[in-house]
């Protein structure tokens, strides 16, 4: 049963390769912040960790979890599957600690559309530049040219996205940026003042697109 001690909900989202597994990795390390680690049907990557960083399955194993119904959100994301189990989620919020997701705008949409009884805060990660977030694909997929030039073709489609978001901050400088979504979400647990503003964002995407 929710209570107001609960913990909240930090969902962090954007173009692939703007930067919020690293936020999100970041913002974890504070106190009472833990990441919801999904599920995918994707390989793992050479630096990543199985069960810390996902929960790497078959598809049908995937099917089977979307069959038993155990999915709070999944969703098909370069042509594979992603998805946040429900209960690891729900158990985390009643020992009152803050979860933190990294899931795209189609996961974000489905936890907003659900209401669950604790708060939400939204945030959309913004590249300072379309070619920076081509040189950070590129960086990460050094052994496969082809997949920084995949995401990048979705990068018109994804960045549309931004408009449905609590808050847009630009990932130009790492500890500036992630200062600034601590700030907010401090200013958001406390109701306190948020420094942001929304039009700098909106001549920003205009920018970028
Ligand atoms: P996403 O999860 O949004 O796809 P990542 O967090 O994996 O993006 O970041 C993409 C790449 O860019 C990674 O190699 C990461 O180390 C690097 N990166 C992230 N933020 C910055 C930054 N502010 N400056 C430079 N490189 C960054
Ligand atoms: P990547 O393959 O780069 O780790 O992730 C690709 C995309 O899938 C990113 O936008 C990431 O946020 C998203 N993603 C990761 N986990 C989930 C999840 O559980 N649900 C949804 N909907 N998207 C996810």
């Amino acid at each position: 049963m929710p209570s107001l001690n609960d913990g909240i909900m930090i969902i962090l989202s954007s173009p692939s390769g703007a930067g919020k597994t690293t936020l999100v990795k970041k913002l974890s390390e504070l106190d009472n912040f833990e990441i919801s680690i999904s599920h995918t049907t994707r390989s793992p990557r050479p630096n990543e960790i199985i069960n810390k960083d996902y929960f790497f399955v078959k598809e049908e194993e995937f099917k089977r979890l979307i069959n038993n119904e155990e999915f709070l959100e999944y969703a098909k994301v370069f042509n594979h599957y992603y998805g946040t189990t429900r209960t690891p989620v729900i158990d985390k919020l009643n020992k009152n600690k803050n979860v933190l997701f990294d899931i795209d705008w189609q996961g974000a949409d489905q936890i907003k559309n659900k209401k669950l009884d604790y708060k939400l805060i939204t945030f959309f990660i913004l590249p300072p530049s379309k070619e920076i977030l081509f040189q950070r694909l590129s960086i990460r997929h050094s052994a496969d040219k082809l997949i920084a030039e995949e995401r990048i073709k979705q990068f018109e489609r994804d960045v549309l996205h931004w408009i449905n978001y609590d808050y847009v901050v630009i990932n130009d400088d790492l500890d500036t940026c992630f200062l600034k979504i601590k700030n907010l979400i401090e200013a958001e647990m406390n109701d306190g003042s948020k420094d942001y503003d929304i039009n700098f964002i909106r001549n920003h995407v205009e920018k970028l697109t």
